[in-house]
């Protein structure tokens, strides 16, 4: 099967090695989108562990968001090269909720004994989808004529 995180690349190629703690993943945006896949996946624990420093709020936040959340597909807007163990990634991560919504957020990733974690995000407008695109979600169709927009 495909992958959650929209990559083209198999699941058990992709993202499942490092959710199944497996491997650590190398970059911010492989860990990026090993968390999104792990909201796809309800992998709580992942998403808690890759999280630092992470607080009780957080993992509220995390379960209510597993439970809440029906995800449709994610969309690396820039993952620039990693600089003194400190990296971002701006993605997009879509989810249905009366139509399909945009969480566009600007990651902070940091590396601590050479494995990645999620430090914190901040949120940004919906980015501009051009409906003739092919869709985030990898189907292959237009954008308007699959995650209409
Ligand atoms: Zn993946
Ligand atoms: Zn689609």
């Amino acid at each position: 099967m495909n992958c959650f995180c929209c990559s083209g690349k198999t699941f058990s190629t992709c993202c499942e090695p490092f959710i199944f703690q497996q491997k650590n993943p190398t970059t911010p945006e492989q860990l990026m989108r090993s968390r999104y896949s792990a909201f796809c996946k309800e992998q709580a624990d992942y998403l808690v562990n890759t999280h630092w420093p992470i607080q009780p709020e957080s993992i509220t936040q995390i379960n209510n968001t597993i439970k809440t959340t029906k995800w449709s597909g994610l969309k690396i807007v820039a993952s620039p090269q990693p600089l003194n163990d400190e990296g971002i990634v701006e993605f997009v991560a879509f989810f249905e909720e009366n139509g399909t919504q945009q969480l566009h957020e600007k990651s902070r990733f940091k590396k601590i004994d050479d494995r990645w974690f999620y430090v914190d995000g901040k949120h940004l407008p919906p980015i501009k989808l051009n409906r003739n695109d092919a869709c985030f979600c990898g189907s292959g169709k237009k954008q308007k004529k699959c995650h209409g927009i």
